[in-house]
């Protein structure tokens, strides 16, 4: 008899719900995490009594009533709803791309106007968008894909945007409404007081070991579960043996400020090539805060290179074929489950995440 049913590598949110349900199934579980805190990218910081999300700002939405009713049920959310500024040279654009956005780019009022414009500019793409700059000029025309997108992504991403799948583009709603809600989904939302008390939840009475890598001590570790979930990066668990997968970085710069208010929200988007970060974050307003200072965040995003945090799967064909070997070889595996953002290789949002988890253990109790 070994001590636990699982041993669950990641206190991220696919390990923690993993560990939750399994646990609600009578199976004992060890969450261990090679950080020194629970709850992988989602984990927050209280500083001067700002709730600071430490790994990038994360605004939980979905379409999917089940996750949304999980989550409910085990924090309150507030009514946040994500309207970024994108700030180019000091112009400031409403997003995403709505009637709000094609009134200060072109002076359109009506959305027949606005249509028109872009069915103007977007003449030289012919066929099915290859990339994502044919993809972005097609949606939304070719000003705004200068001004707003270009400058951006490149950044974000480290390569043109010739080079880039076109999918990652079609995640921001185009809108002919004046609307500057960031997400169509039905439900959103930050859960109050931040993302920690959902992780405590989630893992409340279960055993957690923190600042243990499993990867520094995989027999032990295994030795101790009759099973293995594994949520961290899949081709650091082979060994990089077929190669290393490509990941995009960030670089957090972070400033308490001596004032109430800095930039009036709570994400501004810098979208020209010239400014190095990609956008400051202003965690207060995440919670309509009211502190007599504020804390901002600034991402520098960089290439993804060992030692780093991987936060970004690059899912460009040259990285989806290489993972798809990993992933041959994961499924003749009996023992191990691999799940979420690192081990599926996946742009996962956290309620994909949730949903993932969930559909793992559905099937398995
Ligand atoms: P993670 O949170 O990465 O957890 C994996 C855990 O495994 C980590 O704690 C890591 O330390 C641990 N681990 C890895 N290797 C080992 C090892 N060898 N031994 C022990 N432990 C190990 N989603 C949204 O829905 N809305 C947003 O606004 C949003 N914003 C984001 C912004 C940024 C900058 C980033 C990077 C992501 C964002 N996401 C957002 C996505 C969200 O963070 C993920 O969907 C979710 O956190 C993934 O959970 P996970 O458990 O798969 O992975
Ligand atoms: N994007 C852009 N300009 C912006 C915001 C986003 O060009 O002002 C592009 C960029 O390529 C980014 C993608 O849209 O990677 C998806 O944006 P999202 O906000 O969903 O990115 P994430 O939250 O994953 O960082």
């Amino acid at each position: 008899m070994k001590q636990y049913d699982y041993l669950i590598v990641g206190s991220g949110l696919f390990g923690s719900v993993f560990a939750h349900e399994a646990t609600k199934h009578g199976k004992k579980c060890l969450v261990i995490d090679k950080r020194s805190h629970l709850g992988g990218n989602i984990y927050c910081e209280d500083i001067e009594g700002i709730t600071v999300h430490k790994y990038g700002a994360h605004i939980f939405h979905t379409n999917d009533k089940r996750v949304w009713t999980y989550v409910n049920d085990l924090v309150e959310f507030n009514r946040y709803t994500n309207s970024p500024v994108a700030n180019y040279y000091g112009e400031l654009y409403n997003l995403p791309f709505n009637m709000n956005t094609f009134n200060k780019m072109w002076g359109v009022v009506t959305p027949e106007e606005a249509k028109a414009k872009i069915e103007e500019q977007k003449k030289q793409i012919t066929g099915e968008p290859k990339n994502l700059e044919e993809q972005a000029i097609s949606l939304i025309g070719y000003d705004i894909y200068k001004k707003l997108i270009k400058g951006y992504t490149e950044k974000q991403w480290g390569r043109e945007c010739k080079d880039l799948p076109a999918f990652i583009i079609k995640r921001l709603p185009v809108r002919f409404t004046y609307d500057n809600n960031y997400f169509n989904d039905r439900y959103q939302g930050i859960p109050i007081g931040g993302y920690n008390k959902l992780i405590e939840k989630l893992l409340e009475g279960i055993e957690t070991r923190l600042d243990t890598d499993f990867l520094k001590d995989r027999e032990a570790l295994s030795a101790l579960a009759d099973k293995v979930v594994y949520t961290g990066p899949i081709d650091q668990y082979y060994d990089y043996r077929f190669g290393k997968l490509e990941y995009r970085s960030l670089r957090f710069e972070n400033e308490l400020l001596d004032c109430a208010n800095y930039q009036g929200v709570a994400v501004m988007n810098y979208t020209d090539e010239k400014t190095k970060f990609t956008r400051i974050i202003e965690h207060k307003h995440f919670e309509f805060g009211t502190q007599a200072k504020t804390y901002i965040t600034r991402e520098y995003p960089s290439e993804w290179q060992e030692g780093m945090e991987p936060y970004y799967p690059v899912n460009d064909e040259k990285n989806q074929s290489l993972y798809s070997k990993y992933s041959d070889l994961s499924k003749s595996e009996d023992n191990i489950i691999f799940g979420g953002r690192l081990a599926e290789y996946k742009y996962y949002d956290m309620d994909k995440v949730i949903a993932s988890a969930l559909a793992v253990t559905d099937k398995l109790f």
